[in-house]
């Protein structure tokens, strides 16, 4: 809406370039300048000069609340916005919600813990009752909460506060566990969506880009908001640049005992090796370090619910184990081969050795034998 502008009621009546004619400013226009005359204090008396003063229109267009375009805006936002539940406000629960306030979602949260100050600070509301929650009707609730307290979070959950048609969420990193309890414990209006961002506060912590977000629509309605409701919660994720793998709950579990509980494992190994920086670090050790950085911030309880709660976990720790011992055997078999050779395979070695023994206890160690006589290819003798 560009704004009209006369200046002619403003213009002293002996102006020299009286400004008569409705000024409009063309909308890209931000800031104008505009010669003005005023009459200088002098001239009230005698009314013959007059002063140019520039005045500046800095705003042109300031939009109000009741103006068509605002209602238009405010109502595109709402209909992309969610009202999302955050259960269980911990590392996760927060990391989460900093990327859902700041796509303009209304956020709220419930934890065992009072997190008021952690919520207040990133825009969310904390409800330390989850009566008062449910009873502000999110349209989604997003389960949160450690793998092996989850299943109690539910049961005690006064899911008859809610709307019928909730969309209920869960991220916890083992999937069939979660899609098993939230079928077991949900009402059947209820729609459900099983997640796996597959990074956390560490590897997401300067972008989501390019960084896998797997899901599994386990039970959605066919109602367009419903559909719909669904889409644009997995839309934060999209806008957020995630790879979206759409996979079932049994299939993400297979590939992540392989890959993410082998990660976690090998992560706390090495925290509990002591892996530490050197001066002289390589390339490979860094990713060592940014591997134990990575894992060492994650609750043990997390590590603990990914091989309780994955039934592939118990099988890739016994990989590990096996895989180690057939390393330790490959080294200590190459190094009890030699240590054979030299009891027993070389003997002229051996006997070489103990010659020079005698001679240098009879003279001392000036009696060494010239080098040729002393070593051997293996180096069994130097
Ligand atoms: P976590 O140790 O797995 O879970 C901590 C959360 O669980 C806190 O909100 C805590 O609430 C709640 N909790 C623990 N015991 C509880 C109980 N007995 N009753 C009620 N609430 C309980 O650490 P996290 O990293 O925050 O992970 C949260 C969820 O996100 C997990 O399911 C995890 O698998 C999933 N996830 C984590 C990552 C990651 O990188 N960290 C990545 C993807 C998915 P209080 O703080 O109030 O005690």
């Amino acid at each position: 809406m560009a704004a009209a502008f006369s200046f002619a009621s403003t213009s002293p009546k002996n102006s020299p370039t009286p400004i008569s004619s409705p000024l409009f400013l063309p909308p890209s226009s931000h800031s104008i300048s505009l010669p003005l005359p005023l009459p200088s204090p002098l001239s009230l008396s005698t009314s013959t000069a007059a002063a140019t003063v520039s005045l500046r229109i800095r705003c042109i267009d300031a939009a109000q609340p009741f103006d068509y375009e605002s209602q238009l805006r405010y109502q595109h936002l709402k209909s992309k916005s969610l009202k999302i539940a955050i259960l269980g406000f911990g590392n996760y629960g927060q990391f989460l919600a900093k990327a859902f306030s700041r796509q303009g979602h209304t956020v709220i949260a419930h934890s065992r813990t009072d997190y008021s100050a952690a919520a207040a600070a990133l825009g969310v509301r904390f409800y330390s009752n989850p009566h008062d929650l449910c009873e502000s009707h999110p349209e989604v609730v997003l389960l949160c909460t450690s793998i092996l307290s989850s299943e109690k979070v539910l049961q005690s959950f006064p899911f008859q506060r809610l709307k019928r048609n909730t969309l209920f969420v869960d991220v916890l990193s083992v999937k069939e566990f979660a899609k098993t309890i939230m079928l077991k414990y949900l009402p059947v209006e209820f729609d459900v969506l099983c997640t796996h961002p597959m990074f956390g506060p560490e590897s997401g912590k300067h972008s989501w880009a390019g960084l896998p977000f797997v899901y599994d629509k386990v039970r959605i309605g066919n109602s367009e908001d419903r559909i719909s409701k669904c889409e644009k919660f997995l839309d934060i994720f999209s806008r957020e640049g995630c790879r979206m793998v759409e996979m079932s709950c049994a299939e993400h579990d297979r590939h992540a005992a392989g890959s993410q509980f082998v990660t976690h494992a090998m992560g706390r190994v090495l925290e509990k090796f002591g892996l530490e920086s050197s001066p002289i670090n390589t390339k490979g050790y860094e990713t060592l370090l940014n591997l134990v950085g990575n894992t060492s911030g994650d609750s043990f309880e997390l590590f603990y619910g990914l091989f309780l709660c994955n039934p592939n976990a118990m099988e890739q720790l016994e990989r590990l184990d096996m895989a180690f011992e057939a390393i330790r055997k490959e080294l200590f078999g190459k190094l009890h081969q030699v240590y054979r050779k030299q009891l027993f395979g070389d003997l002229e070695g051996g006997q070489v050795e103990s010659f020079r023994i005698q001679k240098m206890l009879v003279n001392g160690a000036s009696g060494k034998l010239p080098p040729s006589e002393t070593s051997s290819e293996d180096g069994s003798s130097a």
